[in-house]
Formats: C-alpha cells, sequence, structure tokens
C-alpha cells in the first residue's frame, strides 16, 4: 500500500515537473515570437533586412511546433557564433547584443570609417597633440587631419593623413567651409562607407561608432548626429535672381561631430564636391556645419538621424555621467557660457594633469597603454 502510494505520489510529481517543463517552453516560444515582431515592426525602415531577421514560425500546442523551436535554437547558436567569431568582441558587448541592442545592418569595421578632424597650424601643439597621443593612436588608418599649414613633425607622425588644405588660417565661415569641401572631396576619393567629421576638440571613441553605424546600411541615406539648437535654423537662401527664399532645417552641430552615410554622400555631390560646397555655403551665407544640413534636409529632403552619444562643449558637459562614459561617441572640452566645460571623470589624472579629461576618458577604454598608471581603480 505504502509502496504503491509512493509509486503514485512519484508518477504525479514527474507528471508535474513535466507540466511545468511544458509550460515554459510555451512561455519561451512566446516570448521570442514577440520579441521577434518587435524586431521586425520596430526596427524602421532605414534597416537592411538580414535573412536571420525572419519571423520563426512556432505554432505552440500544434505539430508544427517542432521546426519552430528548431529554428529558435539555430537561431540562437548562429547568433552567438557570429558573435564569437566578430574581431574584437568581448563579453561585454556579447551580453549588450543580448540584452537588446539593434542586430548590426552590417559587419563594418573601423576600416570602413573616415575621419575627418578640422585643425589650423596654431592648435597643432596645444589641441592635436593630445588627439595624437590619445585616440588617433588607435586608429591612424582611419583618420585624415585637415589643416592650413605645413608640419613637418604632423608629417613625420601621420604622412599622407595629414591634409595641407591650402585654405585660409581665419576662423571665417569661407576658411571653414574651404575645410569642409576638402574633407568631402578625400572621403569620396578613399572609397569608404562612412563619412564623420569631428573638430579638434572631441575625443573619439571608434568602438561605440563602429557599433552605431554598423546598425545601418552605408548605401542608404543616413546624416547622423546631434543637433546643437531646440529648433530648425531659419536661413534665407539666395535664389539667382537675387530673391531670397527662406528655408528652415535640422544640421548636426560639427563641434560635436557627424556622420553621413556613402550613399547620401554620392548624392550630394552637385552641392558638394569641387568648389560646389563654397557655392553652397554662399548662398545660404551659414558656417560649413549648417551648409551640410542644408543640403542634406533641404535640398535633398532626408531628415537628420538624432544621436545623444555625440557631445560638444555647447552642451553641460557635466551631464555626461561617469558610468556612461564608455558608451559616448564623442565628447569634448571647452568653454559654455563663459565656463570651463569639461565632463565629470574621476579618472586616471587629475584635473590640473589633465585638463580636458581626454587622457583619463583613454586609460578608461585602454588600460593597456604604457602612459597609464597600472591597474587604477576608479
Ligand atoms: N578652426 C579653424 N581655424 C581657425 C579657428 C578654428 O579651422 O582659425 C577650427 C578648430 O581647429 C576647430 C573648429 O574650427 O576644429 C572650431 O574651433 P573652436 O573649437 O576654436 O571654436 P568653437 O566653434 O568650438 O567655439
Ligand atoms: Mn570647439
Amino acid at each position: 500500500m505504502l509502496k504503491n502510494n509512493g509509486k503514485k505520489t512519484a508518477i504525479s510529481v514527474a507528471c508535474a515537473a513535466c507540466s511545468c517543463l511544458l509550460l515554459l517552453l510555451l512561455v519561451a516560444v512566446q516570448h521570442h515570437r514577440l520579441r521577434d515582431s518587435e524586431g521586425t515592426h520596430g526596427a524602421g525602415e532605414t534597416r537592411a533586412s538580414s535573412p536571420d531577421a525572419a519571423p520563426v514560425e512556432a505554432r505552440p500546442g500544434s505539430a508544427a511546433d517542432r521546426p519552430g523551436f528548431s529554428a529558435y535554437f539555430t537561431k540562437l547558436t548562429r547568433g552567438r557564433r557570429e558573435l564569437e567569431s566578430r574581431p574584437g568582441s568581448s563579453s561585454s558587448s556579447a551580453a549588450a547584443a543580448t540584452t537588446g541592442d539593434p542586430p548590426p545592418a552590417e559587419d563594418i569595421t573601423a576600416d570602413d570609417i573616415f575621419i575627418a578632424v578640422k585643425t589650423t597650424k596654431k592648435f597643432h601643439q596645444s589641441r592635436l597633440s593630445l588627439l595624437l597621443e590619445t585616440w588617433i593612436s588607435r586608429n591612424t588608418q582611419q583618420t585624415y587631419i585637415f589643416t592650413d599649414g605645413e608640419d613637418e613633425e604632423l608629417k613625420k607622425k601621420i604622412g599622407s593623413h595629414a591634409v595641407n588644405t591650402n585654405c585660409s588660417a581665419a576662423h571665417s565661415r569661407q576658411a571653414l567651409s574651404c575645410k569642409m569641401a576638402v574633407e568631402y572631396d578625400k572621403f569620396i576619393e578613399s572609397g569608404k562607407k562612412w563619412f564623420c567629421h569631428v573638430d579638434d576638440d572631441n575625443y573619439v571613441n571608434i568602438r561605440t561608432l563602429v557599433k552605431l553605424l554598423s546598425q545601418y546600411p552605408h548605401t542608404q541615406d543616413l546624416y547622423i548626429g546631434k543637433p546643437s539648437l531646440d529648433r530648425p535654423i531659419e536661413a534665407t537662401e539666395r535664389l539667382a535672381d537675387n530673391k531670397m527664399k527662406p528655408v528652415n532645417f535640422w544640421f548636426a552641430t560639427g563641434g560635436a561631430g557627424f556622420c553621413v552615410s556613402r550613399g547620401l554622400a554620392l548624392k550630394m555631390s552637385p552641392w558638394a564636391s569641387g568648389g560646389h560646397f563654397m557655392n553652397t555655403a554662399e548662398k545660404i551665407r551659414l558656417p560649413d556645419d549648417c551648409t551640410i544640413g542644408y543640403i542634406i534636409e533641404s535640398v535633398l529632403r532626408v531628415p537628420l538621424t538624432r544621436s545623444n552619444l555625440f557631445h560638444s562643449h555647447l552642451e553641460n558637459l557635466q551631464q555626461v555621467s561617469r558610468p556612461e562614459v564608455h558608451k559616448q561617441i564623442t565628447l569634448s572640452y571647452g568653454m559654455f557660457e563663459n565656463k570651463s566645460n569639461i565632463i565629470n571623470l574621476k579618472g586616471a589624472f587629475s584635473v590640473e594633469e589633465d585638463p580636458s579629461r581626454f587622457r583619463s576618458v583613454h586609460c578608461l577604454l585602454y588600460p593597456d597603454t604604457p602612459w597609464c598608471p597600472p591597474q587604477v581603480a576608479f
């Protein structure tokens, strides 16, 4: 009797366990289907559809369950394999990918990006040398310096990646547009997939930049950055017959950095290549970054894609929180409302030793740098 009862209990416990397992599996499939449909509908139209994005056909409770399950597990394994095989992939990026980061539309590397740094001869020592010691040192193949004077020391460091634009060294609208025009032409010549522009007071985190850009196909029209105004800029376009036409458009502030896909850059050519950029800038009488916005938003009707990961010193940099520093794409330093404006980071160096905070950021991102103090606990 006791034995029989024991058997019955064992059977009912086993049944309960089986039902629980079945329930768990059903919930897992449902959850996966939900996430899948969220992914396909929420991804936006600019993202390329990949075979991996195909929804999993799982109908719980029917015989068609099995192919659904196997597709689900195949997909998981494929995803994991893909992550593991990606160069430079770390456990943290794998963790990020499983916690809801959108899947890449394109598997790009830093080599697919053309980073143009705008500078002027008088800032080679005071600004550029800091960039060369920090982020550029890790990305010399991707980075081109656009300046306005010869510098043998600079040439020794980066060779042909130092471009003398022969533009005027003034901080005038024309001189800045002249440099942007050369940046654009060099990018087109390079054949790379993405054009990114930064000023010489920007730190660029290339890993997060690659991560962001890989979410979009470079063949589509993309203009990514951060507007410095909270409304479109109001300008007047000078027409051929001396008439004026009001135009409103958003633009990404050059001081925070911005990127343009090759697909879009090629379409900009009639207004941006050769001497056309200067003519376009003259038509609206605004600086270089506004001219880029004008060509893209106003002429080509492509809207700016906003990213909060780009930062200029025209915003309060104290608002970038310490645990978020490594997630940003660009940082800056300088003056804002007549006060010194830097990120708030307790890093490897004090503010006196490292007033821009760029050295401390660099040690945070690349602790193996020889001049970084060993194993600093921040
Ligand atoms: N710049 C330049 N020529 C000048 C002054 C500045 O090309 O005569 C560049 C500078 O190197 C930087 C950008 O223009 O990349 C913006 O300059 P800055 O940061 O001094 O001014 P901001 O507009 O940020 O206040
Ligand atoms: Mn600046």
